[in-house]
């Protein structure tokens, strides 16, 4: 069996308890390199193989699964945050429905969150904003015309950047040329949650040259948007004068 984890956003107890196991048992552990901190490899079991995917094409991964599975041996695929994300699983999958190899797969912490967390910061803040678009600047992986960034910008919602850290010149021009005001608040977020973690607040305006100061190119995240600093409204929720299914409004006029 193949099992798909995802490794969390760096800091290696931020794995789910569940893909922790998985990957004491697994027999095989095919890691995405680039972004996956190695202490997690730590975890293996004695005798199990391990490889670097950073260094393999997808019918090298497969290959290794194949011959895993023919073995009656356990295979974790282990990757970055969460695999639904920017994690090229659907085409491992749909691989290995052809093969008929059976799989599953165990969620992980995404970045985009690790990078919230490093920051404080609320994504979906009442009055301010209640959607958060993930999304990427285009680059050598081209992005439909429909989502380009400068109309995602136009949302003026919570933003969250993968993959875009190279293109900051771009990405502000984008966000720009989508109605974001030079003074909107921003974030850089590298390696969110691992030792080395960066966090540079900035604003639309001063991205680009702020990354280029602090020599960012890769491995971080880019948050847009006036949930990183604004006035906003209470939350419903935890609202006095709110009834919810768990708990009645206290009475008007008590302060
Ligand atoms: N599936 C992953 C994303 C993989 S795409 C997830 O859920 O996080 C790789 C991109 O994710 C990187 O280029 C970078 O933009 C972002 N990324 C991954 N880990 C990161 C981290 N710890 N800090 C900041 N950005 C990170």
């Amino acid at each position: 069996m193949i099992h798909f984890v995802g490794a969390g956003p760096g800091a290696p107890d931020l794995i789910t308890l569940r893909g922790a196991n998985l990957l004491r048992q697994a027999d095989c552990i095919i890691y995405a390199g680039s972004l996956v901190n190695p202490a997690l490899l730590e975890m293996a079991k004695e005798g199990c193989e391990i490889h670097n995917s950073a260094t393999m094409t997808l019918e090298e991964v497969l290959d290794v699964m194949r011959r895993m599975e023919a073995a009656g041996k356990d295979t974790v695929r282990l990757h970055t945050g969460d695999a639904s994300l920017f994690g090229a699983i659907r085409e491992q999958m749909d691989e290995l429905d052809k093969m008929g190899i059976a799989y599953d797969d165990t969620p992980g912490v995404s970045s985009f969150c690790g990078a919230a967390a490093a920051l404080n910061a609320e994504y979906t803040l009442p009055g301010v904003s209640q959607s958060v678009i993930i999304t990427r600047m285009a680059g050598r992986t081209p992005v439909p015309e429909k989502e380009s960034l400068a109309l995602m910008a136009q949302h003026q919602t919570s933003m969250v950047l993968f993959l875009s850290s190279g293109l900051l010149e771009q990405v502000q021009a984008e966000l720009l040329k989508g109605g974001y005001s030079t003074d909107t608040p921003a974030a850089i977020v590298y390696k969110a949650t691992w030792e080395d973690e960066k966090v540079i607040r900035c604003t639309v305006g001063t991205l680009a040259q702020r990354g280029k100061e602090e020599g960012i190119c890769k491995t971080a995240l880019l948050l847009i948007g006036n949930f990183l600093d604004s006035a906003y409204e209470r939350s419903r929720l935890y609202d006095p004068t709110f009834t919810t299914e768990f708990r009645q409004a206290q009475s008007a006029g008590k302060e």
